[in-house]
């Protein structure tokens, strides 16, 4: 199970299902100690509240709320759904290939596309679920220019538990990945309650590969925070 979890949605994002004390109150319950809420963007309906970024605090206190977003992009030239403005509130930016794009687009397009979103955007913190196959990439060139921003790759355990991608797809993703040394994000990509913490699909794929403990994100609290705390320079 997953003690620091960077990848969760509640009702703002529509597809979510749970509010943010529900998410937080489960959380809690379980032994998460810190919880990232990163309702999605509005190019695919997120709709985030104000409040959220500017008054929002860490209402259970034994979990640290991290103040997120799923950002969607959204051409070939690297724009995203990120209000600039709420940059001051924000402790972490997800980025994803979501179906605001057309889907099985060819991998040198979807490729393309998030290197320019990385270029032209500093305060992305971690690419979500590069294996989902509906947006193919090139795992070397996403993961040479993630090392080169400091930016995390996901590992999105919702993904398999779903079946939206295949066990064999991902571990050939997380060998690359593995190989060019880039930092790592274990996700849940939470959506319904039952999901938030769980790793159990993706465990044992990093097993299998063997991925060094030291660049995965989210192995600790304090290496969770470490990586936010040196991200914020991207956010002023
Ligand atoms: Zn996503
Ligand atoms: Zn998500």
């Amino acid at each position: 199970m997953l003690t620091v979890d960077l990848h969760s949605h509640s009702l703002f994002s529509v597809c979510g299902m749970f509010t943010y004390m529900e998410l937080l109150t489960h959380a809690k319950n379980m032994g998460i100690s810190v919880l990232a809420i990163t309702d999605h963007g509005k190019a695919v309906g997120g709709k985030i509240p104000g409040t959220f970024w500017e008054r929002m605090q860490s209402p259970i206190p034994e979990v640290t709320l991290l103040k997120g977003i799923e950002c969607n992009v959204l051409d070939d030239f690297g724009a995203i759904d990120l209000d600039e403005s709420k940059l001051k509130w924000i402790d972490i930016v997800l980025l994803g290939l979501h179906k605001n794009l057309p889907i099985k687009e060819s991998e040198s397009v979807n490729t393309n596309r998030l290197v320019k979103a990385l270029e032209k955007n500093r305060a992305v913190d971690i690419i979500t679920h590069p294996n989902d196959p509906n947006f193919p990439v090139d795992f070397r060139v996403i993961a040479q220019i993630a090392r080169e921003k400091g930016v995390a790759l996901e590992l999105n355990n919702s993904k398999i538990l779903y079946g939206r991608t295949t066990v064999k797809h991902t571990q050939t993703m997380l060998e690359i990945f593995a190989r060019e040394g880039v930092l790592l994000a274990v996700n849940s990509d939470t959506h319904a309650i039952h999901e938030l913490g769980r790793d159990s699909e993706v465990r044992p794929i990093i097993e299998a590969v063997g991925y060094p403990d030291d660049l995965i994100i989210n192995r600790s609290k304090e290496s969770a925070i470490s990586f936010i705390e040196n991200r914020r320079i991207n956010k002023v």
